[in-house]
C-alpha cells in the first residue's frame, strides 16, 4: 500500500503565496471536495500551544489558518476554530481570548463563516480499540463539527523529540486534563500509546503542517524557529509526521510517536511525496532537543527499566531547574505540574525532584524561559558533557 503526502514549496508568510501552496497540497490529494461538503461544520485545529508572537514558530501561523479558512468557506463550509491551549495556561474564555490576540488569531474571526471558539466546555468521548486509554474528555466543539483538519507545526519536543501532526491532537484535550495524561504516561512511549488511543477516538479527515518555518532546539515553546519552506499534507498523520522527520533530519528511532505508530501497523508500506521535491530545499538538520542525547542513550538500553532508578535523582534524564533571578512567580509551571512537585515560595518557583516525573511541561509552560534544562551527573559522565 502506498500512503501519500503532498508537497507545496512556500517561503513567506505572505497571503498570495501560502494560498497556492495550500491549495497545491490540498488539490494534489484530490481537493478540498473530498474532505468536505458543503453545509458541512469544520473543526480547524491548530497548534495553539500558547499566545505567542507567530514569528516565534509556537504556533499555526495565522496566515495558513486564515487560508484553508477561506477555502472552505468558499466550499460552502461553516469553520469553527478550536483548540485548548497547552503550557499551563487554563481553558477559560479570558485566556483563549489572550492567546487569540497574542498569536495573531483575533483577525480571523472576520472572515465570513468563520468562527473563533469561545466554548469551553468539554464532553466525554468512548475510546473502545483504544489500548491504554478507554474514554477521552475532549473540548466539545472537536465532538459537534462533521469534520476536524488539523493544522500542526513541525517543532523539537523535550518528551517525545519532536512534535507535529500526530501531537497536534493532544490540543483537543481541554485545559488540565493534559496534565492528568502527563502524570499517568510519565514516558514518552506511554504517553504516545495515549496519542495514538486518541487518534482512534477522534479522526482529522485532514492533516495540514505549516513547515514554513518549524522549530529546533529546546521545542515546543522555547526552542529557534527555522525555515523550512513547505506546506505538507496527508491524510495519513503518521506517514506526514515521518515525511516532517526526514525533511528535518530529526531521527526516527528518537520519536516514539513514529515507534508505536509503527508497532500498531500504522505506516506499513511505501510512502510517496507527491508536489515539490523537499529535497530541493536542503534544509540542514534541526538540533535535537538537550534531552533527545539521554534518549538515544536509554532508548538502547531500555527507558523502563532506567525510568524505575531515574525517578527521584538526578543522575539520568535531564532536569528542570528554576533560575530564580528570571522567574516573576507567574505559577504557570506549578498549575501544569501532573504531580505536584513545582510551587511558589517567596514569590519564585522551586521544584521537587524528588517527585518531578521529567514529563518537562513546566519547561515548556515557563513564557520567561526561567526554568532551564541540566543533564544529569551521570549522563555528563557518560555523555563527556559539562553543565
Ligand atoms: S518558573 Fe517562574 S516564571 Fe516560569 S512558569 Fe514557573 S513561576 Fe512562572
Ligand atoms: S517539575 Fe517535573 S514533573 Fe513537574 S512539570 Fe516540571 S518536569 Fe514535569
Amino acid at each position: 500500500m502506498v500512503t501519500i503526502v503532498s508537497s507545496a514549496t512556500c517561503h513567506h508568510y505572505h497571503e498570495a503565496e501560502v494560498d497556492a501552496a495550500v491549495l497545491q497540497a490540498i488539490d494534489l490529494l484530490g481537493g478540498i471536495g473530498s474532505f468536505v461538503s458543503p453545509g458541512m461544520t469544520v473543526l480547524l485545529k491548530p497548534n495553539l500551544l500558547t499566545g505567542a508572537d507567530p514569528q516565534k514558530a509556537v504556533t499555526t501561523h495565522p496566515m495558513v489558518v486564515a487560508s484553508i479558512a477561506r477555502l472552505l468557506t468558499a466550499s460552502g463550509c461553516r469553520v469553527v476554530i478550536a483548540d485548548s491551549p497547552g503550557a499551563g495556561t487554563r481553558y477559560t474564555p479570558s485566556s483563549l481570548k489572550k492567546a487569540y490576540e497574542r498569536s495573531g488569531y483575533t483577525p480571523l474571526a472576520a472572515i465570513p463563516g468563520v468562527h473563533l471558539n469561545e466554548d469551553v466546555s468539554h464532553t466525554t468521548i468512548p475510546s473502545p480499540e483504544g489500548r491504554v486509554v478507554k474514554r477521552f474528555l475532549v473540548i466539545s466543539p472537536a465532538v459537534a463539527a462533521d469534520v476536524i483538519i488539523s493544522l500542526s507545526k513541525p517543532k523539537t519536543h523535550l518528551l517525545t523529540t519532536y512534535t507535529g501532526a500526530v501531537k497536534n491532537l493532544f490540543g483537543v484535550v481541554p485545559g488540565h486534563e493534559k496534565s492528568a495524561f502527563h502524570s499517568r504516561f510519565p514516558e514518552a512511549e506511554g504517553f504516545s500509546e495515549m496519542l495514538l488511543d486518541l487518534h482512534g477516538a477522534i479522526v482529522p479527515v485532514l492533516h495540514l503542517m505549516d513547515a514554513v518555518v518549524g522549530m529546533e532546539g529546546n521545542g515546543p515553546l522555547s526552542g529557534t524557529p527555522v525555515p523550512v519552506g513547505l506546506i505538507l499534507a496527508s491524510r495519513n498523520p503518521h506517514a506526514l509526521d515521518r515525511v516532517a522527520c526526514r525533511i528535518t533530519g530529526i531521527p526516527e528511532t528518537l520519536v516514539p510517536t513514529l515507534s508505536v505508530a509503527e508497532d500498531r501497523g500504522l505506516i506499513e508500506g511505501e510512502i510517496s511525496i507527491i508536489g515539490d521535491d523537499p529535497a530541493h530545499l536542503a534544509i540542514p538538520p534541526f538540533r535535537l532537543p538537550d534531552t533527545a542525547r539521554s534518549a538515544g542513550l536509554m532508548m538502547k538500553i531500555s527507558r523502563k527499566v532506567l525510568a524505575r532508578f531515574q525517578r527521584g535523582s538526578r543522575v539520568l534524564l535531564p532536569y528542570p531547574a528554576v533560575m530564580a533571578s528570571a522567574c516573576i512567580g507567574c505559577g504557570a509551571c506549578v498549575r501544569i505540574c501532573p504531580v505536584h512537585a513545582a510551587s511558589i515560595r517567596e514569590y519564585r518557583a522551586v521544584i521537587d525532584l524528588s517527585l518531578c516525573i521529567r514529563c518537562y511541561c513546566c519547561h515548556e509552560s515557563c513564557e520567561v524561559a526561567a526554568i532551564q534544562l541540566r543533564q544529569g551527573s551521570l549522563s555528563c559522565i557518560i555523555l563527556g558533557r559539562r553543565q
